[in-house]
């Protein structure tokens, strides 16, 4: 998911890709790209040819999916469109099973296995949508020859497809047979099922041994970019007691401060301390204090009662915390755990952590692999690809595997926008555009030994 897009400079690129190779030179000099472009080879160009034959079978496999309503609460769904790209992998010479969700109370995920003597490589995609059976945003709607509108249309049946659809370039151009592949689509990346750690194991498995793991949810609605980062998103929860008392008895020796001065010493102390860092957020979202209060299960909703004449002796904030590597992560927790530790006369307080989405950390691995992408994507004649700002990316599945394989990436599938809402939108034109980048790098990664391995990160 994306927090901000930027629709007004795809227009611009797609035109400078429509041109063709002559619009392709001001579009590189103005990224000034490391290496220049080299033609590509004749199993690279059978590729293409391939991408471009089934372009319509996948287009039209797009809209099926799409129709099919996968909320991640709508188990049968969710199974359904996963059962569509069973069919799919399947055909392609995949081992495919289904991994039954619950455990973890979700539909559960799509595994597809295709084992052969090149390095392994991990691909990442998500059945389910953040549209239930009862959104009225159920169907495909084509807009006009470009666009398409749909529930997940990005995010993300669109890069499953494009997934699918380079797999079977792949085959068509002979060089599927000696990959080593693995794809996982989850049931529940919108929603993810708990225990987190037991809803991410078929994917933290997966990514054993593992040279690459590629995401392909849909990026930022700008081709130019792709995720070599995402920061890591979790919770935490503040509690806080004081001393009940006569309000004019506070700051007296036996009475303290009372819990919510506490509360308010401990929140400025975070902001003093940590709102400077780059890349690191935290928001308290919700705070109740007093003489009783209460929170639900969610630490979402709750109430409190007191008096502006009672010393506060109850007090509890839930917050989120987002952080751009385990680093990072881990100073956090550490400084927040201090801050709260000093207490105000006759309070106490205590801190809990919910690690949620672990941080992607833009690692020279990771710039690796975005730099053979972008490679493959001038070699293409398409334009340059260069790593979004991770401000801009939301948590997604690829960052628990990040730490486990030697290069990641992420925000390869299909562009377009508005997703999460009512009007999302597909850019048609770059369904070909994709596969052909994706596969094209598919295809070089497999040529490679197992250097990557051993590579430090
Ligand atoms: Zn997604």
């Amino acid at each position: 998911m994306w927090t901000s897009i930027s629709r007004r400079i795809l227009p611009a690129l797609l035109a400078s890709a429509a041109a063709g190779a002559a619009a392709q030179p001001n579009v590189i000099s103005k990224d000034a790209a490391p290496n220049a472009a080299s033609a590509p080879n004749a199993v690279e160009r059978a590729v293409v040819r391939a991408v471009d034959a089934h372009n319509a079978e996948h287009l039209a496999l797009l809209e099926r999916v799409v129709n099919v309503n996968s909320g991640t609460q709508n188990v049968a769904g969710v199974r359904r469109v996963g059962d569509l790209f069973r069919e799919q992998l399947d055909a392609l010479g995949f081992r495919t099973r289904w991994v039954d969700g619950a455990a973890f109370h979700r539909a559960g995920h799509l595994v597809a296995e295709h084992p052969g003597p090149g390095p392994k490589l991990l691909l990442i995609g998500h059945l389910d949508t953040v549209f239930e059976p009862e959104s009225p945003f159920q169907k495909f709607e084509r807009l006009d020859d470009s666009t398409a509108r749909g529930p997940g249309i990005i995010d993300m049946k669109g890069g499953d497809v494009i997934i699918v659809a380079a797999l079977r370039a792949l085959k068509d151009a002979g060089a599927l047979d000696k990959m080593n592949v693995v794809v996982v689509m989850h049931g529940d990346e919108e929603d993810a099922g708990a225990p987190l750690d037991l809803a991410r194991k078929t994917l933290t498995d997966a990514a054993q041994g593992a040279a690459a793991a590629i995401g392909f949810e849909d990026g930022p609605g700008d081709p130019h970019v792709a995720v070599i980062s995402r920061r890591g998103a979790g919770g935490w929860t503040l509690t806080v007691t004081g001393v009940p008392a006569h309000s004019s008895q506070i700051f007296r020796p036996e009475v303290g401060a009372g819990a919510v001065y506490e509360t308010a010493r401990i929140l400025t102390g975070f902001y003093d301390r940590l709102s400077k860092e780059p890349y690191l957020t935290f928001n308290p979202g919700v705070a109740l204090g007093g003489t009783r209060v209460t929170v639900d299960s969610t630490g979402t909703e709750g109430s409190a009662a007191g008096k502006s004449n009672v010393v506060a002796e109850h007090m509890t904030v839930t917050g989120d915390l987002r952080t751009l590597s385990p680093e990072q992560l881990t100073r956090a927790k550490t400084a927040m755990t201090e801050i709260v530790r000093q207490h105000l006369p006759r309070t106490d307080a205590t801190i809990t952590f919910d690690d949620g989405y672990p941080p992607m950390a833009p690692t020279d691995g990771n710039r690796r692999l975005l730099a053979l992408y972008d490679q493959a994507s001038r070699d293409l004649g398409f334009w340059p690809v260069t790593p979004v700002d991770p401000s801009r990316a939301g948590a997604a599945d690829v960052s628990f595997v990040a730490r486990l394989v030697p290069m990641a990436i992420d925000g390869v599938g299909l562009s377009g926008h508005d997703d999460h809402t009512a009007r999302e939108t597909a850019d048609l034109r770059m369904l070909p555009v994709q596969t052909k980048r994706a596969a094209v790098l598919l295809y070089r990664l497999s040529q490679r030994a197992g250097a990557e391995r051993s590579a430090s990160r």
